[in-house]
């Protein structure tokens, strides 16, 4: 393979290596939360516009995550630094690429990008292999010291540990698809077999002898329609209750097989009740835990050989009657036989297929158990028809449960869900019927008592008809981790907050100095103090904004609403926004005359976002346009640049908590205006939106409903 770096970048154990990766089922997959969060905190650990979560193939390096490198997701393996990192188990550093020998010619370095700084720590397996890496990139040279090598590599920890967990969610999903398929499948042959089949036959369910399936001739000789299905045999057929129900329940209860000749009853033959002799067979059919579900019942009508048999033994028959009867009965007889044989041979064929499929399920399921045993996931299959679910153990004891041997129906799972919670789990529970997965994380209230946080992965299931028929999936407690992310947040709000004083001192004492240098006439440190004071405003607007995101997540963030008139309140601020953006001209193209009720305050934040991140991302023009209309009863109020644009693949992250599109050194904001904007419109009962093209420019917009005097 051609690289650039003059070493051999190949490891010896290459095959188990890749090997290894593929197992994973990772390369090549789209973007993932959990991913990206790890890279997204690598960048702003170490203040690095890139970091990067990479996967080494045979040929190509895989960005599974992908923070400040645009729409990158694959570069040839040559060419990468990350094949450097999976060489050895520690963690790789180029302070400055640009003296280090082995760099000089690697295009990344050399080039364009001018990469200068590189560390990147490898993703090592469980069994010891380094399957890629998380690495930050920089422009500029940096020092990077043993204390941030460790962190580095705590975060590889937590992308592999992720990694492993993905996987076990995909096999154990995967596991009991493949083992429920095999068994549709040899209940599908059975049903079949049972509609085609020369004699009567039927499946009877349940203790109540419930007529899940039977064929046209089973019904005639009930004399009942196949309307009658899934009604209790017996309630149907109530003549037929004194002599059979005994024999049913010896089959159903004693687990027997019976076998009955010639047995007197009475059958309907042309709409009329006769007496009839028939041969039965009952069999008793078991699932796999070994309980009896069910009942599968063969009937042959034998009337005409018993019937004829009799007259012989009561020599009512001359000799040549005799004859002629005894060759139509044996015709009759070998006709029937063959019949039975051939019913039988299929029974016993479709039996030895009913069990291999079980043998292959238990086989399943058994790995299935091994493989669930021994993850931190609880695994669960729900029976939509019949309510009921099969789950495993470590499910039964995230919701606080000693054992599984409680039925779990989903009013059990209704019934844990922490009030708070309850009416989002239903609406995305629904939405799911639709889309086909149900992801959520919402927190329960356990069995014994303990509030936790869980989150579910479910796939649903359809049948023919589209219909859903079952859900599959995992459960697993997040609980520690919430903490962890409240400890995270609670210690950017405590920073915050400590900030917030010192920088207010230090405007107020930079705007005295300003006064008296005025008074002085000292204009350069005035320029100085000028542009220490723009500083100064990023700073306290930066804090705000951690500020108002620690409210948020813990629910505080205080909405004080009033009738705001919203034409005026929109004049008066843009004509202010316009004293401190001179680079661009800010031009109210529509205003209408509407009222709000809403908080004054906050709307002005979410206008000076939008307007701020017009001006800031749209350095080459000189317009901004604001419109305000009125649509039904929305208020809608819309913010134009004509700026670089948001690439189509950001669109749904761009609302997310420190999200920047195209992170770049000229970006100093923190990614959370947007976040914040949208919570302050969406509390208020509004939306917000926009509508972007790359190169063209972008319009945001929020509404409000507009209240009427
Ligand atoms: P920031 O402080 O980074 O501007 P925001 O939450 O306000 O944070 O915006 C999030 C990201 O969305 C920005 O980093 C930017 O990449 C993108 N963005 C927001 N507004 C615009 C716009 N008008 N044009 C292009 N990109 C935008």
């Amino acid at each position: 393979m051609h690289n650039t770096f003059g070493l051999n970048i190949i490891p010896d154990n290459e095959e188990e290596r890749s090997n290894a990766l593929r197992r994973y089922k990772v390369v090549d997959t789209p973007s993932e939360d959990s991913f990206d969060n790890v890279a997204k905190l690598a960048a702003k650990i170490f203040n690095v516009p890139i970091s990067l979560v990479s996967l080494v193939d045979s040929e190509e390096v895989f960005f599974k995550a992908n923070v400040g490198m645009g729409n990158a997701k694959i570069v040839p393996r040559g060419v990468s630094l990350c094949s450097l990192v999976i060489l050895k188990d520690e963690v790789t550093v180029f302070e400055n690429a640009g003296t280090e020998p082995c760099l000089l010619s690697n295009p990344n370095v050399a080039g364009k990008f001018g990469l200068k700084f590189y560390a990147g720590a490898p993703l090592i397996t469980h069994d010891g292999l380094r399957i890629g890496t998380i690495c930050i990139i920089d422009k500029h040279p940096r020092k990077f010291t043993k204390d941030d090598e460790a962190i580095l590599q705590g975060l590889a920890n937590v992308v592999m540990d992720e990694i492993e967990l993905r996987l076990s969610s995909i096999q154990q999903i995967e596991e009991l698809m493949e083992a429920s398929k095999l068994l549709e499948l040899s209940q599908n042959n059975l049903s079949k077999m049972i509609m085609q089949a020369p004699v009567a036959m039927c499946i009877l369910r349940g203790p109540e002898f419930k007529i899940e399936i039977a064929n046209t001739k089973m019904f005639e000789f009930w004399g009942i329609g196949n309307e009658n299905l899934n009604s209790p045999v017996f309630k149907q057929l109530p003549h037929l209750s004194n002599d059979f129900e005994p024999l049913l329940n010896d089959v159903f209860y004693e687990d027997k097989t019976i076998r009955l000749e010639e047995v007197k009853t009475q059958l309907f033959r042309d709409g009329n009740l006769e007496s009839a002799y028939v041969n039965f067979s009952y069999q008793p059919i078991r699932e796999l835990n070994k309980t009896t579900s069910g009942i599968l019942a063969v009937a042959t009508d034998v009337t005409s050989q018993v019937l004829s048999r009799q007259k012989i033994e009561r020599a009512e028959l001359t000799s040549q009657e005799l004859i002629e009867e005894l060759a139509a009965t044996n015709e009759e007889l070998n006709f029937a036989n063959n019949e039975l044989t051939a019913t039988n041979e299929k029974i016993a064929v479709t039996n030895e297929e009913l069990k291999s499929a079980h043998n292959n399920v238990q086989v399943s399921e058994e790995r299935f158990k091994l493989a669930i045993e021994n993850s931190e996931s609880g695994v669960f299959d729900t029976n939509l028809k019949t309510q009921r679910t099969n789950r495993s153990l470590k499910h039964a004891q995230i919701y606080g449960y000693p054992d599984n041997s409680k039925d779990w129906t989903p009013k059990d799972f209704k019934r844990h869900i922490f009030p708070d919670d309850y009416k989002q789990v239903k609406y995305n529970y629904l939405k799911s019927f639709k889309s086909g997965i149900f992801n959520e994380s919402f927190r329960i209230l356990r069995n014994d008592g303990f509030l936790r946080w869980i989150t579910t992965q479910g796939k649903l299931i359809y049948n023919d008809k589209n219909e859903a028929i079952r859900i599959v999936g995992t459960i697993i407690d997040i609980t520690e981790k919430k903490e962890l992310e409240k400890q995270k947040d609670e210690f950017i709000s405590t920073v915050s907050h400590e900030l917030k004083t010192p920088v207010t001192s230090i405007k107020a004492y930079a705007q005295v100095l300003q006064r008296t240098l005025i008074g002085e006439g000292n204009a350069k440190n005035k320029n100085f103090l000028e542009r220490m004071d723009i500083q100064i405003n990023r700073l306290e607007n930066l804090i705000i904004d951690l500020l108002d995101t620690t409210r948020i997540e813990s629910g505080k963030l205080i909405i004080n609403q009033a009738i705001v008139d919203m034409g005026m309140l929109l004049k008066e601020h843009i004509s202010d926004l316009q004293l401190v953006n001179t680079s661009h001209k800010l031009i109210i193209t529509e205003n209408t005359e509407v009222t709000v009720r809403a908080d004054k305050e906050r709307l002005i934040q979410v206008i000076t976002n939008f307007i701020t991140n017009a001006v800031k991302y749209s350095p080459l023009a000189q317009n901004v346009k604001i419109g305000l209309t009125v649509n039904g009863d929305k208020m809608i109020c819309a913010i134009t640049d004509f700026g670089k644009g948001i690439p189509p693949e950001e669109y749904q992250t761009v609302f997310e908590r420190f999200h920047q599109v195209n992170r770049s050194d000229m970006n100093l904001g923190l990614g959370l205006g947007l976040y914040i904007s949208k919570e302050i419109i969406v509390r208020q009962g509004g939306e917000i939106w926009f509508e972007s093209k790359v190169n063209e420019g972008s319009t945001f917009y929020f509404s409000l409903p507009v209240y009427k005097i």
